[in-house]
């Protein structure tokens, strides 16, 4: 979710590529800072980024590489203590409908990861070590006959639209994925070009890239700095000149974007309240679990997983629940990453910004998994608890990006609202 505060329109332009093109991700491969945070005790920039997940430091990378703009990325504690560094790290298609309202943007963006991945192989370098790239491929599991006519459709609807992707029979299915349970009523819809990723590694690389530019004086990190308010340009009027943060002030000589997550919405309400202006941001957050099963050697992944009901919201059933309120739902995701490790999910519900870990939900998730991978049933609850660790996160959930709501105008453009500050229209 971002929202933008713009001195002038004219900085739409870079914000429609989020990624590079092959030669300015070849600049930002040299004399980067490696690891060392990059702060600065100048308070002015052109452009100030509030929130440094995937979507922060994707904007401020395509300031720093698309214009001669300086940067300034200000987040209240660090990049992946978000949403993104609980991800799963699929860069897919396979579970979205052609025409709704987001694929062209899911196309878009899927494009462009392909792209960064290539342009990274071509200078030399490789895709996997830098961003936890992996051409996987998707598999979308459907287990009872009706899943299987959806997911014949799906196939058909996906490759009408352009995809490469065909519909596996259940052997077909266990040739490729051999630790999967399979009968007769099981098939999958399969897109060979369906990737995924390491969040923590593509955000590394990422900063590293956006730190190369700290040297020309057009960038700085200020992170563990929470963003508290805005500063408007004389006292009550409308522009947006920077924020506030707990330390400093932070001017955006031209623009001012928030960027984040799931806080996106409650920050705005709270950054706008003395303004005056009636603004709803309609962003909340939808916990996520996974679980990450480290040193695991009881069977490969060839691919990434997901079965069919995931777009279904199945619902975990256990009584006592209100699982109704929450819309708890869990349903099976497994890939192998980079190191190695199982990484299973997958849950989602809401329950506000609480981020603890629930024992439950990863009993359900790791009993969901066993459905579908026998052998898990074999590992004893004490190896899967002392080699297990638990993601949770919170994902920007926004009904606003998925349905034709009145407003949507507002949001439509890259999820954001671009306005003149003294128009907010
Ligand atoms: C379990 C799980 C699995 C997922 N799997 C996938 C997947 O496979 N594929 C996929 O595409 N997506 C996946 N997602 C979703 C994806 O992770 C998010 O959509 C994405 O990371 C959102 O990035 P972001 O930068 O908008 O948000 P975040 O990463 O949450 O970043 C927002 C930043 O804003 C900062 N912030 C908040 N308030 C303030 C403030 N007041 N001042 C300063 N900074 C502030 C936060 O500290 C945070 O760093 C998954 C999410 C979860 C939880």
């Amino acid at each position: 979710m971002v929202s933008i505060f713009l001195q002038s329109p004219t900085f739409l332009t870079p914000l429609s590529y989020p990624f590079s093109s092959r030669s300015s991700t070849k600049r930002t491969q040299h004399g980067a800072s490696l690891s060392l945070r990059v702060t600065a005790s100048r308070s002015s920039f052109d452009v100030v980024v509030v929130g440094g997940g995937i979507i922060g430091l994707t904007i401020a990378r395509q300031f720093l590489t698309g214009s001669d703009l300086s940067v300034a990325v200000v987040d209240k504690a660090v990049p992946c203590s978000g949403a993104t560094g609980a991800g799963q790290g699929y860069i897919w298609m396979t579970h979205k409908k052609p025409g709704s309202d987001v694929w062209d943007l899911t196309l878009r963006s899927h494009e462009l990861w392909h792209k960064l991945a290539e342009s990274l192989t071509d200078d030399g370098l490789d895709p996997e070590e830098l961003l936890g790239w992996k051409k996987t491929g998707s598999l979308l599991i459907g287990r009872t006959t009706e899943e299987c006519v959806a997911l014949k459709q799906k196939v058909h609807e996906l490759s009408e639209a352009g995809l490469r992707t065909e519909y596996l029979s259940s052997a077909e299915l266990l040739l490729k994925e051999p630790a999967i349970l399979v009968n007769d009523n099981t098939g999958a819809a399969f897109l060979p070009d369906d990737s995924q990723l390491d969040a923590h590694r593509a955000v590394a690389y990422i900063e590293k890239g956006n730190r190369a530019f700290a040297t020309a004086g057009r960038y700085a990190e200020f992170y563990n700095e929470p963003v508290t308010g805005l500063i408007r340009s004389d006292g009550d009027s409308k522009v947006v000149a920077g924020v506030k943060t707990l330390k400093r002030n932070l001017y955006g000589k031209k623009a001012t974007i928030v960027a984040a997550g799931c806080w996106s919405g409650s920050l705005m309400h709270e950054l706008l309240k003395d303004c005056n202006i009636p603004l709803d941001v309609p962003v909340k957050p939808r916990k996520g679990h996974l679980l990450v099963v480290e040193n695991f050697d009881s069977f490969h992944l060839n691919h990434g997983i997901m079965e069919a009901g995931y777009s279904n919201h199945q619902s975990a059933s256990v009584s006592g629940l209100d699982v109704d309120e929450r819309m708890l739902s869990i349903s099976m995701t497994a890939t192998m990453d980079t190191s190695g490790n199982l990484v299973l999910g997958s849950s989602r519900e809401f329950v506000g910004f609480d981020t603890e870990a629930d024992e439950f939900i990863i009993r359900c998730i790791w009993e969901r998994a066993a459905e579908f991978f026998p052998k898990l049933r074999d590992i004893s609850l004490e190896d899967f608890i002392r080699n297990r660790k638990v993601r949770v996160g919170l994902r920007p959930y926004s009904k606003l990006l998925a349905s034709n709501a009145p407003n949507q105008k507002y949001l439509k453009p890259a999820f954001g609202m671009f306005t003149k500050p003294e128009l907010f229209f």
